[in-house]
């Protein structure tokens, strides 16, 4: 009988990509795939160190399988995994725990391991962390998560990825794009490109090392004129940009592509200059409205995204209204609003004044609610129009979702005909 495996994931698409990825090694060296509510023989947990409350969600995800499955082996990968092995090892029920390096060789490692010895960790210093493994889903969401790229150089002051996930590393082109067109061999409609830093995508250089090849280096921009040249992929998706590495190229090459959608995620974290500033973010909120203006100027029916963080240290009431106000006036269509929470090794948690908890989480709503009427605004000014419209599979409640090339969410009763087709539909 084959050994059976499910798998869950904590956090962003780029986990949810590495995830699949993770699964279909395991399928490949003779695992059979298993829902996560299912008994299984092994469950793997992919972490999250950006996630509120990811210990908490961990313990209660290996008490859930130890419940339902307590012979089966539990093993915990991901950023969390990367950043607190012990604490993680100590969980009781957890067998193995694979760090930012290990998690691709899962399989080898389950080889090596008998249930009810204590937790083995398999993990190694972060910037020993060199290597860029690809992944992407498939099978699970009519939407592709590509990943490009993985890890940042940056130092945010408040965020633990760099720790997590290590030095910006990137995919070669030829790799990406024949990664894309075996995908588009196996059917699917559209990909989104995924990475923790994805605007600094920047493929290695062969080690010819010749001037020639220096000056050809290879960046995002041209791995998106690439992918545009493939046919058999029909829509692209740019998961998220910093704004200062969306560039007026960039921006123009989307407006006039065929198959890159108007829709753009770009984190903004806060309006105030004073605040980017002591998160050590890499541009000011003149800049950023300067991309909005050029995104919206060349596609006024574009889709634009805001990450933004309210509570960091030092923020005050004033400092508030000014991101609310700067975020109020601007152009853009939704908010994803994230409550700033301290994180050990980072600089932002000795930074003073703290801001209380309960103010933090006022900020959040107040967010949250100019965030919904955007998306109310964005989506009215659509209506009677006609979008293309990719839709997915059924859903819980036996309808159906599909999202316009502009990331308008669309839901009708559930129609087969329709799954992972693209349609003109009158909004
Ligand atoms: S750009 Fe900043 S927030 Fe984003 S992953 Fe890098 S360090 Fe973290």
């Amino acid at each position: 009988m084959k050994k059976t495996v499910a798998l869950h994931t904590l956090g962003c698409k780029l986990n949810f990509s590495e995830t699949s990825a993770i699964g279909r090694l395991l399928e490949n060296d003779g695992f059979e795939k298993r829902n996560f509510d299912e008994v299984a023989d092994v469950y793997v947990i992919n972490t999250c160190s950006v996630t509120e409350n990811a210990d908490k969600e961990c313990k209660m995800l290996v008490r859930r399988i130890q419940r339902k499955a307590p012979e089966a082996m539990v093993v915990i990968t991901g950023c969390y995994a990367q950043l607190k092995p012990e604490e993680i090892a100590a969980i009781p029920g957890v067998d193995l725990v694979l760090g930012a390096a290990e998690k691709f060789n899962i399989a080898s490692h389950l080889k090596e391991i008998t249930k009810g010895d204590s937790a083995k960790i398999c993990s190694c210093d972060i910037e020993d962390v060199n290597e860029f493994t690809a992944s992407y889903s498939i099978n699970d969401r009519t939407r592709i998560f590509l990943k490009v790229q993985d890890g940042c150089d940056y130092n945010c002051s408040f965020c633990t990825i760099p720790m997590a996930r290590g030095k910006s590393r990137s995919d070669s082109v030829d790799h990406v794009l024949a990664n894309v067109e075996s995908l588009a061999t196996q059917g699917a409609k559209e990909i989104v490109l995924t990475g923790i830093n994805l605007g600094d995508f920047s493929p290695p250089t062969p080690q010819r090392g010749d001037l020639e090849q220096q000056s050809n280096k290879e960046n995002f921009f041209s791995l998106i004129k690439e992918l545009e040249k493939i046919t058999g992929i029909e829509r692209y998706r740019i998961s998220s940009i910093e704004p200062n590495l969306l560039s007026n190229e960039i921006i123009e090459f989307v407006s006039n592509s065929k198959r890159f959608m108007p829709h753009f995620h770009i984190p903004l974290q806060s309006g105030s200059d004073k605040i980017l500033g002591l998160m050590r973010r890499r541009y000011k909120k003149a800049l950023y409205a300067e991309r909005v203006g050029l995104i919206k100027t060349m596609m006024p029916h574009a889709c634009i995204g805001v990450d933004v963080i309210v509570g960091f240290p030092g923020e005050t009431e004033a400092d508030f209204k000014e991101t609310f106000d700067f975020l109020h006036q601007l152009n853009i269509s939704y908010l994803h609003v994230f409550t700033y929470s301290e994180r050990t090794n980072t600089l932002a948690a000795d930074m003073k004044p703290v801001v209380p908890v309960h103010v933090r989480q006022e900020r959040n709503k107040i967010l949250r609610n100019l965030s919904y009427q955007k998306m109310q605004y964005f989506t009215n000014e659509h209506i009677g129009q006609t979008r293309s419209v990719l839709f997915e599979t059924k859903n819980k409640n036996g309808m159906m979702d599909g999202f316009t090339d502009n990331y308008i969410k669309i839901t009708v009763p559930f129609n087969e005909a329709w799954e992972n087709k693209i349609i003109a539909w009158k909004i």
